[in-house]
């Protein structure tokens, strides 16, 4: 479903953000992507959502060519990505439902469809009780889970999301998971990046990097600090 075939990103002349890295990720796949602070987990995870383009090699989402997609090509490969970023702030003008909501509309469902699935998108990660609040008076580990929820309100094939427990509690980042993994058990492809220990511990599959290079894929990768 994701490939990445030698794949190297610069930024800047004297600097390699990721290396030769080669990678493939199956449909149904649950794989963390670990590695200390600058390793390269964001710009990986960019690529994909083609936020950023590859300075070398070759990335295929579903079959495209995602280093060479045109900008009118960008939406149907948005479309098939729930995207859960840190920078993705809420709309702090209006209500939880009406930023879950909003994907819906931008892409042209009715308003009543887009309310109805944006409230059955709340409830599967615990916040329909929350939908008239504003975004303001909620939590930090409620806000991420909106922000979750806005991702998957399209129902996409692959969720990136990058440090989806930073900032959080024990007990928010754990409600979190949940909701990732609840849609990683019906058949969503999920791409985590992280250095939280907790949930790393409990992973399954991770892919580590360090200074942009792949490090022991699969089995044995060293956790964060371990070294
Ligand atoms: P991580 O997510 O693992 O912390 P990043 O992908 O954010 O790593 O960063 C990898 C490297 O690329 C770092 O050295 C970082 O400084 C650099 N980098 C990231 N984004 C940019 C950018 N927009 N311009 C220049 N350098 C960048
Ligand atoms: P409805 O058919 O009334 O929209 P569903 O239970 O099918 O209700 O879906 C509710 C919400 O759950 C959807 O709006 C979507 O956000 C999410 N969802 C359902 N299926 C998937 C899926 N396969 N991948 C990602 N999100 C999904």
């Amino acid at each position: 479903m994701i490939e990445f075939h030698q794949v190297s990103k610069q930024y800047t002349r004297d600097n390699a953000a990721l290396s030769n890295i080669t990678l493939s990720v199956a449909k149904g796949e649950l794989i963390f992507l670990s590695g200390p602070s600058g390793a390269g987990k964001s710009t990986l995870l960019k690529m994909i959502a083609a936020m950023e383009r590859p300075s070398s090699g070759t990335i295929t989402v579903n079959g495209h060519d995602i280093g060479r997609i045109k900008p009118s090509g960008l939406p149907y490969l948005r479309r098939n990505l729930g995207l859960i970023f840190q920078q993705q702030c809420l709309l702090n003008d209006r209500s939880v439902l009406a930023n879950v909501m909003l994907p819906l509309l931008v892409t042209g469902h009715p308003r009543i469809d887009a309310e109805k699935r944006a409230r059955a998108a709340l409830d599967k990660i615990g916040l329909l009780s929350k939908a008239a609040d504003e975004p303001m008076a909620l939590s930090g580990g409620e806000q991420q889970r909106v922000a979750i929820a806005r991702a998957i309100v399209n129902r996409p094939q692959i969720i990136l999301a990058d440090e989806p427990t930073a900032n959080l509690d024990r007990a928010s980042a754990a409600k979190v998971m949940e909701a990732l993994h609840a849609f990683h058990g019906v058949g969503v492809t999920c791409l985590i990046a992280t250095h939280d220990e907790h949930i790393l511990n409990e992973a399954k599959k991770i892919i580590y990097l360090e200074h942009g290079r792949l490090v022991a894929p699969g089995a044995n990768a060293p956790l964060p600090g371990g070294a």
